[in-house]
């Protein structure tokens, strides 16, 4: 090994990654637990109850206002995008694009053939681009965290938008770990492996009763729709706690345990406040050193979920970041088509707040000896 760091200073754990994230050891000894579950029908109590348990202890993580439904279908958040691209914009998408996953859907709705051309507002990573009430524009879309980047914007509803226009939230990053109020979105949507430190492969969405109107209406009309990316066959199957085809049922499992051990420890509250405690520490960790700062300048916009951490030009961020990796700290690069010179720190709810403080005492140690 080229440098070892004392073991005095490495994290507990060292999973920092911003998707797939650490995924704690009770949840997969979960796995274990739960007979009668792994390698059972998902049309059946064991795996039905499971799915209940998940939608209901979402609705009430999340705050579900009433009417609002906990959806979940096979597929991930970009199989979502396409859901939503067939059966919630009904001629026309207006998107916040700053950063990649935020442009990924707007991609999407760009090139649907039966919907007139997307407006994309556009900011660059590292900042936030905010949606702008225009004529015409039935559905507004916008990630609550952008990933790629390490920047978040509020959930809010577009003043002076057309009546019955939706907003479509990537909370992908964002739910479980960011605080919001549903009543401001229609569609809250993201996938296990995130804040919820499960497996990928699902999509859930939290709509609202707008939501499955215009999914109904649209899908009632001539548009071809596939099943697989239907949402209102999602809608059914979801209200007898079941997807249309075979879930992974472990990710289900290790979902479930996650949803029940925030709950538990305070609910989104302090899901919020533990992620917030984290990256106060790395940001002012970061401005604290010379070499180090914040990559998105407004401290307002600074994600409190995902953090990015330039570093000087001098320090070359793979040498640490491969550095970190030989001693057990896995996942803090850059998002690869960023290309900065950067670390990014995955500070979801299963991470230790005290972790964090190790990896950046970890980067200091190994940053004096380069
Ligand atoms: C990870 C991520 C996605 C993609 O999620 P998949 O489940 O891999 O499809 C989409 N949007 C955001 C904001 C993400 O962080």
């Amino acid at each position: 090994m080229a440098m070892t760091i004392p073991s005095d200073l490495l994290p507990a754990d060292g999973r920092f990654g911003s998707g797939p994230s650490k995924v704690r050891g009770e949840q997969v000894r979960r796995l274990l637990d739960v007979p009668a579950v792994m390698g059972t029908s998902h049309r059946r109590p064991p795996v039905r109850n499971l799915v209940a348990r998940i939608r209901a202890g979402v609705a009430e993580l999340l705050g579900a206002p009433d009417g609002y439904e906990v959806v979940l279908g096979n597929g991930g958040s970009t199989a979502f995008w396409d859901v939503a691209t067939l059966c919630l914009v009904e001629r026309r998408a207006q998107h916040a694009s700053f950063g990649e996953f935020g442009g990924k859907f707007a991609r999407a709705t760009s090139r649907a053939p039966f919907l007139e051309d997307s407006q994309v507002i556009e900011a660059e990573p590292g900042s936030v681009a905010h949606l702008t009430a225009a004529g015409g524009v039935d559905a507004y879309a916008t990630p609550h965290n952008e990933t790629s980047t390490g920047a978040m914007a509020p959930v809010r509803r577009v003043a002076d938008a057309d009546d019955g226009a939706l907003l479509l939230t990537d909370a992908t990053s964002g739910a479980g770990a960011l605080p919001v109020d549903l009543t401001e979105t229609d569609a809250y949507y993201f996938a296990p492996q995130k804040a919820f430190g499960a497996d990928g492969g699902l999509w859930l969405a939290v709509l609202s009763p707008a939501a499955m109107e215009r999914a109904a209406r649209v899908e009632a009309g001539g548009r071809w729709i596939p099943e697989f990316l239907s949402l209102t066959t999602a809608v059914e199957n979801s209200r007898k706690d079941q997807t249309l085809n075979t879930p992974a049922v472990a990710t289900l499992v290790m979902l479930a345990d996650q949803v029940d051990w925030m709950l538990g420890n305070g609910g989104l509250d302090w899901a919020a406040k533990r992620c917030a405690a984290s990256a106060q520490n790395l940001y002012d960790w970061a401005e604290a050193r010379d070499w180090a700062s914040p990559f998105v300048t407004r401290p307002a916009e600074r994600s409190t979920v995902v953090g990015t951490i330039d570093l000087d030009p001098g320090i070359d961020a793979g040498k640490v970041i491969a550095i970190l990796a030989e001693n057990g700290i896995q996942d803090v690069f850059a998002y690869r088509k960023l290309g900065r010179n950067q670390l990014r720190v995955g500070m979801y709810p299963a991470v230790e707040p005290d972790d964090v403080a190790a990896l950046t005492a970890c980067v200091d140690h190994v940053v004096d000896r380069l």
